[in-house]
Formats: structure tokens, C-alpha cells, sequence
């Protein structure tokens, strides 16, 4: 068989899938360069880390490394349910927020099917919603942010699936508690709503939505939160979705059993437990956020309104050269060509160190 005879095989909405780009990691950098001391503040990952009482109990799971891990979550369910004040019924977990995702996909949406997502809008959604062979539909973004009443009237009775990232990633816009409301009030019931709420845990605006209390006035409504962000468990791969018991019923079934490995689910339940660490890395970020977007402001740089730990910083100018430059000064950031936004880049929060070296470095660039 040849080559293009085996890429005739490969499903056309796969095929129409270019890979997603992650931040670069360190190591790759590190035998590229053959430099140390790498600042990466590319892929919006807690500086801190996570709370020592999640590495405790990575280590004590490891006596367990044989078993497969518990299938159910059973553990971290239930104490999600508490924290949330909801039936464990309502959760899912996931191998990452991201899994989640295809699942409600696949569970939900046919090649028949309609998705709507915005212009600028994560990655996944759009990846995820291709590789099923389902129809994509962009709706351009007002400011860099999604225009969730363009999006609401881009529903036709083919959408299936309408997905919210809230707030968005890469441009840290977000919309207002009365829009979301009014999206959810417009849409119609048999079009299923995912608000991703990756960054809920730094959000301190009161006019942001906390969508989970909302899944049970919305039967249509699927929240998802991670602890890949604020509570530092990037690597593990573990995230969730709240929703109505047959949604997470649904895709309950979809799920393969094992999909959260004990290490995640171990961790992941001792980091809830552990506030003061979630509280640390949160006033870290309410204070070297405003400090990194100042640093940058000063450089004459054009920044997007931020939310979450991030800002995207337009160079008003193709960023990519200025990128490597970064790198050649061992600062990762994140090029965002990829989104067709050739002249932005976005920068993590990082320590006040690495916020500074990234500052210094930024400033001898652009000198
Ligand atoms: C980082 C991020 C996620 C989280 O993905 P995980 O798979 O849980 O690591 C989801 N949505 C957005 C918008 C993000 O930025």
C-alpha cells in the first residue's frame, strides 16, 4: 500500500486537522540551545507548583502502582459533590478538562451535526469537533472576545453542541454574568452548552458566572473545570464536568474505565483539601499579574483586557522573531500564529523572578 493510498483512509475531518501546538517544553529548549536556567511561561501552569499535600499523596500511591486505578473516582467524586454542593451524580472526570470534551462530543453530536464555537475560541473544541466529522462553525469574536449573541444566532436547528471558554484562553477575555444568562435563555433546550471554567479558581470579578449551580436550572448545561491551572496538576491530566445526571450518565458510558490513573485522582483530592495552597497560589497571581501587565505596559506594549493567569500582549508587529529572540534569552512564551493571531503573543504568570527576566529580556528585544 502506498503512502497516499494510506492517507486516503485517514477519516476527512482528521485529515482536515492541523496539530495542536503546545508551549515549548523546557527540555526541548534545553537541548536545542544548550542553556540553563529556562523561564517557560507558555502554557499558563502554577509557578508555585501544587500543595505539598499532593505530592504526599503521589508518593503514598505509589505502593499501589500495580492496581489498576479506581475506575469510578469514587473518592474524588464525593468530595467534589461536597465542595459543590451537588450529587456526585452530576460528575465526570476526565483525562484533563480536554477529555471531557470529546466525549460530550462523541456522545452528543453526529457528522450531521452542527458545533458552534468562536473565532480565538481554545483550540481543543474546534480539534475535538473535527476529528469526529462534525460541522464547525466559527462565529468571529467582537474584541478579541466571544460575541455570545452572534453565537446565539448562529444556531440552527443542525447545532448541537455551543462552546463557551470562559474565561477564554489564549486571549483572557470573558463574558458578563447577564450575557452568559441570556445566551443560556436564547439558546434552545436541545443545544448543549459547555462553559470551560479552566481559570474559575482565579476569577474575583463579581460578574463572573459560576456556572456549576446553574446545571440544574439548564438541563442543556455542561460546566468543566480543571486542576491543570490553579491547583498545579498540569502533568497528571485530571479535570471534571458538572451536568445533568444523563449527560454525565451519557458520557459516563463513552469514558473508557480507566481514564484517570490513581496518581491524578490521589492528587487531586488532597489539593482540594489543601485551600491555604489554592489561596497562596491565588494572591500570588492577584499580585504578579497587574505587576507583569504594568512591566509590559511600560515597554509601550497593546495588551488584551486578562483574566485568569495570563496576558496576551499585542507587538503590533509579526511576533514570531521576537519569540525566538525569547527563547534565545531562555524565555518560553506562546506564539499564537496557530490561532491566527500572528502578531500576539501570550505570556504566563511566573514567579516575580521570571516575570522580571521575561520583562528584561522583552526590553532588550524590542530596544
Ligand atoms: C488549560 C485549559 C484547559 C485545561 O485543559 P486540561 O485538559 O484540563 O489540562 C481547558 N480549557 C482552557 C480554556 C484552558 O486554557
Amino acid at each position: 500500500m502506498s503512502t497516499s493510498e494510506l492517507q486516503a483512509l485517514i477519516n476527512p475531518g482528521v485529515k482536515s486537522l492541523v496539530p495542536y501546538q503546545p508551549g515549548k517544553p523546557i527540555e526541548e529548549l534545553q537541548r536545542e540551545l544548550n542553556i540553563n536556567n529556562i523561564v517557560k511561561l507558555a502554557s499558563n501552569e502554577n509557578p508555585l507548583g501544587c500543595s505539598p499535600k499532593a505530592i504526599e499523596a503521589i508518593q503514598a500511591a505509589y505502593t499501589g502502582v500495580a492496581r489498576y486505578p479506581d475506575g469510578s473516582g469514587y473518592q474524588l467524586k464525593t468530595h467534589l459533590a461536597k465542595m459543590h454542593d451537588i450529587s456526585p451524580s452530576l460528575i465526570t472526570l476526565g483525562n484533563g478538562s480536554d477529555d471531557i470534551f470529546t466525549y460530550l462530543l462523541r456522545a452528543f453530536v453526529t457528522q450531521e451535526h452542527e458545533v458552534i464555537t468562536s473565532e480565538y475560541a481554545f483550540a481543543a473544541y474546534a480539534i475535538a469537533t473535527k476529528a469526529i466529522g462534525a460541522q464547525l462553525k466559527v462565529v468571529p469574536a467582537k474584541h478579541y472576545s466571544h460575541d455570545l449573541e452572534k453565537m446565539a444566532e448562529a444556531v440552527t436547528p443542525k447545532t448541537r453542541m455551543l462552546f463557551i471558554a470562559h474565561p477564554n484562553n489564549p486571549t483572557g477575555t470573558w463574558n458578563d454574568k447577564q450575557s452568559l444568562l441570556k445566551l443560556l435563555d436564547a439558546v434552545p433546550k436541545d443545544v448543549i452548552v459547555v462553559i470551560d471554567q479552566a481559570y474559575f479558581e482565579y476569577m474575583a470579578d463579581d460578574n463572573y458566572l459560576d456556572a456549576i449551580p446553574l446545571v440544574e436550572r439548564y438541563p442543556n448545561l455542561v460546566a468543566t473545570r480543571t486542576f491543570s491551572k490553579a491547583y498545579g496538576l498540569a502533568s497528571l491530566r485530571v479535570g471534571y464536568s458538572v451536568s445533568h445526571a444523563v449527560i454525565s450518565d451519557a458520557i459516563n458510558r463513552i469514558r473508557l474505565p480507566f481514564n484517570v490513573n490513581s496518581f491524578a485522582l490521589s492528587a487531586a483530592l488532597a489539593a482540594i483539601q489543601d485551600q491555604d495552597f489554592l489561596q497562596q497560589a491565588i494572591s500570588h497571581n492577584a499580585e504578579q499579574l497587574p505587576l507583569l501587565c504594568h512591566g509590559l505596559e511600560t515597554l509601550g506594549l497593546r495588551l488584551l483586557p486578562t483574566a485568569g493567569n495570563f496576558v496576551t500582549v499585542d507587538l503590533g508587529q509579526d511576533a514570531q522573531p521576537i519569540f525566538e529572540q525569547l527563547l534565545r534569552e531562555g524565555v518560553i512564551v506562546r506564539p499564537l500564529k496557530g490561532y491566527n493571531m500572528p502578531n500576539h503573543l501570550r505570556i504566563s504568570v511566573g514567579l516575580a523572578s521570571e516575570n522580571t527576566r521575561c520583562l528584561t529580556a522583552l526590553e532588550k528585544i524590542l530596544a
